[in-house]
């Protein structure tokens, strides 16, 4: 009987098992799919492990279906009907020798004890079998998911000497389901934190961008400072002690649903020199936008902290801008809810686009209609007549010239 096309990727990470193994194979899930799991949550993706080398793999899934991704790593993707998506399909590896600081220099194919043994935490390393529902532990793996906590599989110190990303992966697999690192883990990573510039910037960056954004990410930052990773990826903050550190923290757990470029912000606001967030950036290769986005947060937050009290034409031209709504919900972080400025910025910002930015009554082109010869003068005359709208003191194209002409002095 001919089995029925999987609906999810689920049933096709079950389906793929199942054919590796009437194939002659062993194949069970592994990694992260088996530990989120065992912690209640849904699998972002699925993995499986097995003994059939990456041409076996593709032999019996057809090369139309394979692609092979890392072959030098034995990984082949799988592709399925549309809604299974696709799954990787990893031969069973022992890596050998680490003289980069981050990847394995060759690999050889092995047994799932070995497989196993070459993950990097106790939670990331255990199988299951989805046809008999059996979890296969060679690390205890089980155990540390019960006692949450985060524990490098065999020697702490030589698990993280030969791959240092692993000290980032550490803090942010301990902050995402919120467990501790086990105390010679954590020793591990303090005494090998300088090492982690080894990394390159981009893996830092998207390490440290997972971290920031998570919903646990004071408890990432607090980690960050107890395994010293903090001095060597964001030195920046180093400087922020006492009731300022605390201050941050309290700051970014209040930022909801932040994106990169708020929590930065947040990190950076308390500082005497705002002008960081470029050199952060630039050491982990973040997005442009992202860097001028917490920028521009940063020189507008001090001014829109006083949104109450400042002229409206002013205030405007800061609500105007894409940031705005990311603009306001931090002063609401910082200031709270009923703050007059948070209020004010709110209200604003419910306003029909046309009634918070009207269109202009004049422009450079009808100045120059009018005679108006364009120089120095010309910029801070529109400015003038702007504000004028703004503020509801003219509001037809002939006030508008008008005013032009009494503020050039004509
Ligand atoms: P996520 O849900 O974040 O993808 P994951 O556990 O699937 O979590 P991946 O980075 O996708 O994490 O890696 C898949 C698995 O590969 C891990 O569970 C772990 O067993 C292994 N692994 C990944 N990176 C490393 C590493 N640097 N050193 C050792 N093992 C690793
Ligand atoms: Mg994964």
């Amino acid at each position: 009987m001919p089995t029925p096309s999987p609906h999810n990727q689920r049933e096709f990470a079950i389906q793929v098992v199942r054919d590796l193994r009437d194939a002659g194979f062993e194949a069970l899930w592994a990694g992260g799919c088996v530990r989120d799991q065992l912690l209640g949550l849904t699998p972002k993706d699925y993995d499986i492990a097995t003994s059939a080398a990456p041409d076996q793999v593709r032999d019996l899934f057809g090369r139309r279906r394979t692609i092979p991704v890392g072959a030098s790593f034995g990984v082949i993707t799988v592709l399925g009907p549309k809604p299974a998506g696709q799954i990787e399909v990893a031969t069973f590896r022992t890596d050998g020798g680490y003289s980069d600081g981050r990847r394995p220099d060759q690999i050889h194919f092995s047994t799932p004890e070995h497989d196993a043994a070459r993950r990097d935490f106790t939670i990331n390393g255990l199988f299951y079998d989805p046809l008999t529902d059996e979890v296969r532990d060679y690390v205890g793996g089980v155990a540390d998911i019960e006692a949450r906590v985060v524990q490098a599989i065999g020697d702490p110190e030589a698990r993280i000497a030969e791959d240092k990303l692993r000290m980032l992966r550490a803090v942010r697999f301990a902050a995402r389901f919120d467990f501790a690192i086990d105390a010679a883990t954590l020793a591990a990573v303090r005494h090998h934190s300088s090492e982690i510039t080894q990394v390159s910037g981009e893996r830092i960056g998207a390490e440290m961008a997972a971290m920031l954004v998570h919903p646990n990410r004071s408890y990432a930052l607090r980690l960050l400072r107890e395994t010293k990773l903090e001095t060597h990826v964001l030195p920046e903050t180093i400087q922020l002690v006492d009731a300022d550190w605390v201050g941050v923290l309290n700051l970014v757990i209040r930022l909801e649903k932040p994106s990169l470029a708020q929590v930065l912000a947040a990190l950076l606001a308390r500082l005497d020199d705002v002008r960081v967030a470029g050199g952060i950036g630039a050491r982990w290769k973040l997005a442009n936008r992202d860097v001028d986005r917490a920028d521009w947060l940063l020189d507008q937050l001090p001014m829109a902290l006083n949104a109450a009290k400042v002229r409206w034409p002013q205030l405007q031209r800061v609500l105007i801008n894409d940031g705005a709504a990311e603009l306001v919900a931090m002063v609401s972080a910082m200031a709270g809810d009923d703050d007059p400025s948070v209020q004010l910025c709110d209200s604003k910002l419910a306003l029909p686009r046309t009634e918070l930015d009207p269109p202009l009554l004049l422009t450079g082109g009808d100045l120059i209609a009018a005679g108006f010869a364009p120089g120095p003068a010309f910029s801070s005359i529109l400015e003038g007549v702007r504000d004028a709208q703004l503020e509801g003191r003219i509001s037809t194209p002939d006030e508008a010239l008008q005013l032009a002409q009494d503020l050039s002095g004509g």
